[in-house]
């Protein structure tokens, strides 16, 4: 298991996100946003924007998400 928090995600908060590979975390994080925005917490919106522009344009995404996985493959696993 690694963690990754929101903000490393591009999002507002440092919550901890966990799972075993990246998709996983990010997974978690497209969650955690919506959920957020849905309870009303507008700090989050901008990240959730990202998030759906992501995949709406898989060409601009992919660099985030090539950065993401990478970001995450160098994590100690803890
Ligand atoms: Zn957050």
């Amino acid at each position: 298991m690694k963690t990754m928090t929101c903000r490393q995600l591009g999002g507002a908060c440092d919550l901890e996100l966990r799972g075993d590979t990246a998709d996983e975390v990010i997974k978690a994080q497209d969650r955690h946003l919506r959920e957020a925005v849905a309870g009303g917490d507008t700090a989050h919106e901008p990240a959730l924007r990202d998030m759906k522009g992501r995949w709406k344009h898989p060409i601009t995404g992919m660099g985030w998400y090539k950065n993401t996985k990478k970001e995450f493959a160098e994590l100690p696993e803890n």
